[in-house]
């Protein structure tokens, strides 16, 4: 089957899906784009990345040319028409196409809509298993993290560090606290079992798969608190693990070289991975 992408209304063949080079995205980075898991063909907390969709647009001032129930039939036609059980839908919108000039183009450029979908394995994700090893890096970003933008260089270059030092996030400090991983959320176990991870603010991305495992703590019989992680404290944490849409929740078990508790994935991250699992595959 060759793979289908939408882009502006049509749903093409990946091979003609073209963007012009005046396109804002690419020459401004000025758009938005959300990522959504498949897991057995269905998306995953998708109302919510649909809701910081919507958010994400209105804060940078694009209109967001579908409703929820309109994105939502699209990703599932996408889903289909490539036959994907397991990975992931991305959506991006940018400003449109429009002379290049850094202000906002004249009313009635339409914003560029891209969507695909990438097969991937969410679920037996041997990392998951094997737990992650992470390095932490300086937060080089901008100060409006919670708007899930593609300006994504100073993520680019975390990453390229982590795959650098062979692992497999990296962790982003600022003033001697993590604020996330570069595509992920960070949390900490701490030894009086205490779920612990940054309070939602501008300096980082208000994760929906966050906002699912901190629902689910009190069933791994954990207490919550949102305050700030010193990079310090991780290095002494019982446990530790990353969430996002396409990790879940994944354990790490090394930081910067130092062994996390017994330096292997705890039973309070394995517990809620599955029952994240749990709850994302009831809808
Ligand atoms: N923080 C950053 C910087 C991210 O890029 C991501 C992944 N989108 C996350 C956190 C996790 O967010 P989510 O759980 O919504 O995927």
């Amino acid at each position: 089957m060759s793979r289908i992408v939408y882009l502006n209304g049509a749903f093409l063949p990946f091979e003609e899906a073209r963007v012009p080079i005046m396109d804002r995205g690419f020459l401004f980075a000025d758009g938005i784009y959300e990522v959504s898991a498949i897991i057995d063909g269905k998306l995953v907390d998708n109302a919510a990345h649909l809701a910081r969709l919507d958010r994400s647009l209105g804060e940078i001032g694009i209109r967001n040319p579908h409703d929820a129930a309109g994105w939502e039939k699209l990703q599932t036609e996408l889903v289909a028409r490539n036959g994907v059980t397991e990975g992931l839908v991305y959506m991006q919108v940018t400003r449109g196409v429009a002379e290049r000039d850094f202000a906002f183009p004249k009313a009635g450029t339409e914003p560029t809509v891209v969507m695909f979908t990438q097969a991937k394995t969410v679920l037996a994700n041997p990392l998951a298993e094997s737990g992650a090893r992470v390095i932490t890096v300086e937060d080089l970003r901008w100060k409006r993290r919670d708007i899930k933008s593609v300006a994504l260089l100073a993520q680019v270059l975390a990453k390229q560090q982590a795959a650098e030092a062979g692992v497999a996030e990296a962790w982003m400090v600022e003033d001697g606290a993590v604020t996330e991983g570069s595509s992920s959320t960070a949390f900490i176990v701490s030894r009086d079992r205490v779920l612990v991870t940054r309070p939602l603010s501008t300096a980082l991305l208000p994760g929906i798969t966050r906002a699912s495992v901190l629902k689910l703590a009190a069933e791994a019989d954990l207490r919550v608190e949102e305050r700030l992680i010193s990079v310090a404290e991780a290095y002494e944490a019982q446990e530790a693990f990353y969430t996002s849409a396409s990790a879940f929740v994944m354990p790490v078990v090394e930081i910067d070289g130092r062994s996390i508790g017994e330096g292997r994935p705890g039973p309070l991250t394995r517990r809620l991975r599955e029952l994240y699992i749990a709850a994302a595959r009831q809808g």
